[in-house]
């Protein structure tokens, strides 16, 4: 039976990055940047003002001063501060040639001259301030030619502002993995039937494709599979046509859990069944080529809620990130201290639902009470599972283990 690190690494063997494509900004959103994108200009483009105020050179701050000009942001100065002059200036403005500093109007007041043009006063203490006070330099954020977005950088809100910044209407991505879901049982039924007797809701199909779309892979449900060869093996097949088929349930060592043979005969090679860890021990991983260059990924993860849930974040998300091209695939664990003493009686690596807190000092966690691997209420209550190593073992408070955000 392999660790989870194994199968981690047995997936992501069997996983690669999609071809990049073209795709217009917004519906890059979560996708990941296939190609650098460097600087088309510099940023800002022009010296520019950071406040409404006055622009002046600093040695002329001892008297009142002229008004020679009002610039807007939009607009583009016609005069230069080259004589004791003031210019009306708007926060985003370029800057006059000459200015030194711009004055912000609040510091300042205004005043018909004798001649009848405008003068303003300016608080005397501005002739001792820094050069360049109120004034963001051309390039001072970003120089021509700058790297902006690195390759494989997942793209966010920020991001996708950055590469607007830099006028591309469209990207270079991976695109989303299309990703079959098909539940397996004769106990379920859809959502919005009421259960018959022995008989429970098909919950880990809105669960598993919730996860997709949060991974930003596009889920595909497929409905609920009897366990029966024929209906099984249908719809199988029409799953194995996506990118990744996702099944759950099926998978252990009943007279019914007919998936492995299933994908066997549909022509799936298995690279692993079983994983030491708890919830999911029974995962079942394969691979199916259907043509040079083209794949399917397989996973049968164990029917039990949370089960379904731990493992699609195990083994499935890993995947997602290798085809979508994220630089590096792996789930991140963080380090985080108990809350509160935690006993285990580990006969395998414990998953358990939790909740990670940051604090001032630092990460802290909170195991959840759970009764088990259907406890999809106790998942409620988390944002994220906590590892507990094999082995019967009390932790106390304080004690620093890893957590995976959910
Ligand atoms: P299995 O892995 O098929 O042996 O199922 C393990 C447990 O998970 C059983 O109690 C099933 O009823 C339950 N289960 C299986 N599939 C689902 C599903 N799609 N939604 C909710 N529970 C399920
Ligand atoms: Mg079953």
């Amino acid at each position: 039976m392999m660790e989870v690190s194994e199968a981690v690494a047995a997936v992501l063997r069997e996983a690669s990055a999609f071809e990049p494509h073209a795709i217009s900004l917004l519906d890059a959103l979560g996708l990941v940047l296939a190609e650098d994108v460097r600087a088309d200009a510099d940023s800002p483009p022009f010296d520019k003002s950071l406040v409404d105020g006055f622009a002046v050179r600093l040695a002329d701050c001892v008297a009142s001063l002229p008004v020679i000009e009002t610039v807007a942001a939009g607009q583009v100065p016609t005069r230069s501060l080259d004589r004791p002059a003031a210019i009306q200036i708007m926060t985003g403005a370029p800057l006059p040639v000459g200015a030194e500093a711009v004055v912000p109007v609040e510091l300042t007041s205004e005043q018909i001259g004798a001649s009848g043009g405008v003068h303003v006063s300016i608080p005397i203490k501005v002739a001792s301030w820094k050069l360049d006070t109120n004034i963001l330099r051309r390039g001072a954020s970003t120089k021509l030619g700058d790297l902006v977005v690195a390759a494989g950088s997942e793209l966010r809100p920020q991001e996708l502002g950055a590469l607007a910044e830099c006028g591309l209407a469209r990207v270079t991505a991976r695109r989303r993995p299309r990703v079959a879901v098909l539940a397996t049982g004769d106990e379920l039924v859809p959502v919005e039937q009421a259960p018959g007797p022995g008989q429970i809701r098909n919950s880990n199909e809105t669960m598993l494709c919730a996860q997709l779309l949060r991974a930003c892979a596009e889920p595909v449900p497929l409905g609920i599979a009897r366990d029966e060869r024929a209906h099984l093996r249908e719809r199988i097949d029409i799953g194995l046509q996506s990118d990744v088929l996702v099944l759950s349930g099926g998978v252990s060592m009943g007279e019914k859990d007919l998936v492995p043979s299933e994908l066997a005969a549909a022509g799936v090679r298995q690279v692993f069944h079983k994983a030491n860890v708890k919830p999911g021990k029974p995962i079942w991983f394969g691979v199916l080529d259907r043509r040079p260059n083209s794949r399917t990924l397989v996973f049968g993860l164990p029917g039990n809620p949370v089960s379904s849930l731990v493992c699609f974040e195990l083994f499935v998300r890993p995947a997602l990130r290798r085809m979508m091209g994220v630089s590096s695939a792996e789930s991140v664990a963080v380090k985080a201290r108990l809350t509160a003493p935690h006993t285990t009686k580990g006969e395998r690596p414990t998953y358990q639902p939790a909740r990670l807190e940051w604090q001032s000092d630092g990460p802290i966690v909170t195991a959840i009470p759970w009764v088990g691997s259907s406890d999809l209420r106790a998942t409620v209550a988390a944002n994220s599972m906590a590892l507990f190593p094999v082995g019967d073992q009390t932790y106390e408070a304080g004690s620093v283990i890893e957590v995976i955000a959910w």
